[in-house]
């Protein structure tokens, strides 16, 4: 009798004296920065103290993290995050593609049946991004989970959000408030209409941008190229004040005060424990920060730093909420970026450091073709380009009675010495591509919306028309290496030197959740959760 006791009770007994441990988080934050490259989590540890710090130390760190498409650019990176699909599968193919039926450039977000709501300006939903995300398997894996996703950029909040969302919010350049459109729903929400009603960002009229003590250049112990400190935000409230806030890391401060605005006004991560909410959310203001002044510059060296205080702020008030163990974060970027060249060469030494305008590459471009196809005088060869596409002039090549092949492999064969570009590929042609740059290829190419041919910029080239400042969107290293880290909810510190891919984060977060994720839906990421400790 008390053998039977013991074999029957013993294990109930055991379970009940067991630390209750729930099995999901209660809320999952991803926190995306727009051109965080991987190095920047270590180089400004010294001078953190706050959410990076909590990442870079707390974390299970991806020190190996990249994507695997070309262009790196802001679209593609969140979508890919979220999706873990690239962009072949996400359909999501650059910030901007050539339509060739309408005959012009297409945003990545854009839907003329999604008007913005009490707001001129495009007119944008998640339609043309292909297929279920994260957020939607969420939903769908626990029904009541809730999905918020902001960012000061709206094609970044709006490709995280995935196809049903509670809410998706941006910042509006014209006016200063956080917007959305009619495809999330007929109003923008209550809550939102009163934070804008505060108008915080005429708070900002009038403020230096001066840099903290901690980031001082001197303090800094990475060299750097000097600055153009401090900065005076307009005085007068309006577009150029709205403008001013977003390139400086006032934007994130600002994103972060709506943030727990968010939280608060809908309770998130208080689902009576029957489901996790999401909260994506989306910090532009470096990506603005690191165009102007580029990654070595004393300016992107205090915005990282303030950035490091402005996520711990989110962490301490999220950890009061809700308690430390019960949120799980992830931590990445959408690109990285190239150095300044002139700052490459200063700095480094690095003399294959260059700044090139495009046009000098598409005049010779343009001419070998002529040669080639014997076209006298002038010919208007392309349609649209983006950073690394190409689109062929179609009506052009048919009245030469040239054929979109002949012209594709003209180009990826015969044009050579360009300056500035190592190599063309036609879209066509991609399956015997090898090296590095075939997979990347092969991950990018959406017919559809493709361009006819992707060229490769040589690395340290930066095609740019401006005098200063820097831009990303090539496949090398500097744009496409990112911080990828775990934390919080269920996670061990660690450093995992293992490459993977960031289209991994959102199976791993799948599998660390219980979120299922459709059969129909083909992913290129995998799961690491076995990588962790
Ligand atoms: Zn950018």
């Amino acid at each position: 009798m008390r053998k039977r006791f013991c074999t029957l009770l013993l294990p109930i007994l055991l379970l009940l004296l067991r630390p209750l441990q729930a099995e999901h988080p209660k809320l999952i934050v991803v926190v995306i920065v727009d051109q965080m490259r991987a190095d920047y989590l270590e180089r400004f540890s010294a001078q953190e103290t706050g959410g990076l710090h909590f990442f870079n130390s707390r974390g299970a760190n991806f020190l190996n993290a990249n994507y695997e498409h070309m262009p790196t650019e802001t679209c593609l990176g969140h979508s890919v995050l979220l999706a873990g699909r690239n962009p072949a599968r996400t359909g999501i193919v650059a910030n901007e593609w050539y339509d060739r039926e309408t005959g012009r450039m297409t945003y990545c977000v854009e839907d003329a049946s999604s008007p913005l709501i009490g707001e001129s300006g495009e007119a944008v939903s998640p339609k043309n991004l292909l297929g279920d995300n994260f957020a939607d398997w969420l939903q769908s894996s626990y029904p009541g989970a809730r999905i918020i996703s902001i960012s000061l950029k709206d094609r970044a909040a709006i490709v995280m959000g995935g196809h049903h969302p509670q809410a998706v919010l941006w910042f509006s350049h014209e006016t200063g408030n956080f917007v959305t459109s009619r495809y999330y729903g007929n109003q923008v929400p209550v809550w939102a209409q009163e934070f804008n009603g505060r108008h915080m960002v005429n708070s900002y009229a009038g403020q230096q941008w001066a840099p903290l003590p901690a980031s001082d250049s001197h303090a800094d112990p990475t060299k750097q190229v000097g600055g153009q400190f401090p900065h005076l935000m307009p005085k007068q409230s309006g577009r150029l004040l709205n403008d001013a806030v977003y390139g400086s890391p006032f934007g994130d401060e600002f994103l972060e005060a709506f943030a727990e605005h968010v939280i608060k006004a809908n309770h998130l991560g208080e689902n009576q424990g029957s489901a996790p909410d999401l909260l994506a959310i989306g910090f532009s203001s470096n990506d603005a920060v690191g165009h102007t002044y580029g990654p070595d510059s004393p300016e992107i060296a205090d915005e990282q730093i303030r950035l490091d205080r402005t996520i711990g702020h989110l962490m301490e008030f999220l950890n009061t909420r809700l308690g430390a163990d019960n949120i799980l974060w992830a931590l990445s970027a959408d690109h990285g970026v190239e150095p300044a060249p002139e700052a490459e060469q200063q700095l480094r030494g690095n003399k294959a450091a260059r700044r090139l305008s495009f046009s000098a590459a598409m005049q010779s471009i343009q001419s070998q073709l002529n040669a080639i196809f014997k076209i006298p005088g002038e010919m208007h060869w392309f349609a649209g380009r983006t950073d690394t596409m190409l689109y062929f002039d179609r009506t052009e090549l048919a009245r030469h009675n040239i054929s979109i092949a002949a012209a594709s492999e003209a180009l990826a064969k015969q044009v050579k010495s360009v300056p500035g570009i190592d190599g063309f590929y036609d879209v066509t042609r991609l399956e015997s591509v090898e090296g590095w740059i075939g997979p990347v290829l092969r991950n990018s190419v959406f017919p559809k919306r493709s361009g006819d041919v992707y060229y490769l910029p040589s690395q340290w080239t930066l095609f740019s028309s401006k005098p200063t400042g820097t831009s990303h969107g090539d496949p090398w290293p500097y744009d496409r290496h990112v911080p990828l880290v775990l934390a919080g909810w269920h996670v061990k510190a660690q450093r995992i030197a293992r490459n993977v891919q960031v289209a991994d984060l959102a199976p791993t977060l799948a599998d660390l959740t219980g979120v299922h994720w459709p059969k129909s839906e083909v992913l290129d990421g995998k799961s690491r959760k076995g990588l962790l400790k």
